[in-house]
């Protein structure tokens, strides 16, 4: 696996980059984040989020707790009835924060807990216990669910297990187990999805828009544009670079070393994070756009706020700015909304930027309008008659000028 410093970042998927890292800077602070980058197949959305796996910091939990119970706040079954004093007699132990990934074929008792086989066939200690799923063993880390728009339409039962997980931070998790007592968890994870919305079965919000709206933000990879890039991207995967080049250049101190470098930001950032807030005229400034344009999702102006505070921070802002605010708007949004409510508000929002955007990403399709700006003024298409990927690209539109 390519490591994530080396990936190519460009235009199209510096957004998914960007969410990797505020999810797991909010993981790590224990408020999820839940993310979803939809494109098409090839647009290397599942490469970047499994790559990040690697970069991810250690988090301290009792000793030998599959559930990862926090020290400070123990929460499974065997040691949350435990004092300060029985769990310092425990120990501690370091490990790297979870990263677990949701099969299609996972059964419900895979994902959320089943009966220990081995302790209950033990012949000299026959005991029913449990056995935690992945999700509960993923506790204060990351899930991973390839093609979720095809999970949510064939797997019903996993999808209400994510819409518990999912609906509250920390949300939670019931494990039910015939002959056992009902075990109900709660449980900080933050979901990572991706998805081809222009296959098979279509678009997650409409499979399972409840499903949907649970994701925080949501990001749409565009494909590389550049030929230098594109170049790159060839030469990576060429057999002879792999076989040849690769295996020569490849060093694992250096790997190592820029993964650590990584890790370091994340715990500096989280630090951050944690004494951040977003000033009252910025909150007045959400609340004000949720009822000026009658949005639906009080989700969508908390994943704004939480956003926004994560924003700033990786981008390493003294203090949150509005445009961490605009920035935020296109991701909590576009799975939200209708094209129309959305091009409302990105005029409402900071007309100048939003139309200088508009035309570049109109620049960049189709080179008349680049000559002839008064053209494109006048001859703008409507947002609602753009198509899903270009509607998406508006977030260039919110981009502030910095970027
Ligand atoms: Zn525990």
């Amino acid at each position: 696996m390519i490591p994530f410093y080396k990936l190519e970042r460009y235009d199209g998927n510096e957004s998914l980059f960007e969410l990797v890292m505020m999810s797991i800077v909010s993981s790590y602070v224990g408020e999820p984040l839940h993310i979803h980058a939809e494109g098409l197949r090839g647009t290397g959305k599942t490469t970047i989020m499994r790559a990040a796996k690697s970069i991810l910091p250690n988090i301290t939990r009792i000793k030998g707790c599959i559930y990862n119970c926090d020290p400070a706040a123990p929460h499974c079954p065997h040691h949350r009835d435990l004092s300060a004093r029985q769990i310092q007699d425990i120990g501690t132990e370091e490990i790297p924060m979870p990263f677990l990934e949701i099969s299609h074929s996972a059964k419900v008792g895979t994902i959320a807990g089943s009966i220990d086989l081995a302790k209950l066939t033990d012949s000299t200690h026959p005991e029913a216990s449990l056995l935690p799923g992945i999700i509960p063993q993923a506790h204060r880390g990351i899930i991973f669910i390839d093609e979720i728009n095809r999970l949510a339409d064939t797997s019903p039962e996993l999808t209400d297990i994510l819409l518990d997980v999912m609906g509250n931070k920390p949300g939670h998790i019931q494990i039910e187990e015939a002959g056992l007592p009902v075990v109900d968890l709660p449980v900080s994870v933050s979901i990572w999805a991706a998805s081809n919305p222009d296959e098979e079965p279509g678009p997650l919000e409409e499979i399972r828009r409840q499903l949907s709206d649970r994701f925080d933000m949501l990001c749409y990879m565009g494909r590389p544009d550049s030929v230098d890039i594109l170049s790159d991207i060839l030469r990576d995967n060429s057999y002879y670079f792999k076989t040849h080049v690769h295996k020569d250049k490849c060093d694992a101190a250096v790997d190592a070393a820029q993964n650590d470098a990584y890790r370091q930001d994340i715990i500096k950032w989280a630090a951050h994070y944690q004494s951040a807030d977003l000033p009252d005229f910025l909150r007045n400034f959400i609340a004000r756009l949720y009822v000026r344009h009658n949005l639906e999702s009080i989700r969508a102006i908390e994943a704004m706020q939480q956003g926004a505070v994560l924003y700033s921070v990786i981008k390493n802002h003294d203090k949150v700015m509005i445009n961490d605010v605009t920035r935020m708007i296109p991701l909590v949004l576009k799975h939200r909304v209708d094209g129309d409510t959305l091009i409302k508000m990105v005029n409402d929002v900071d007309a100048r930027g939003t139309k200088e955007g508009i035309l570049s990403f109109k620049n960049r399709k189709n080179k008349k309008d680049d000559d002839d700006p008064e053209y494109f003024q006048n001859n703008a298409r409507p947002l609602k008659d753009m198509s899903r990927r270009e509607l998406v690209n508006t977030e260039k539109a919110l981009t502030p000028s910095e970027f």
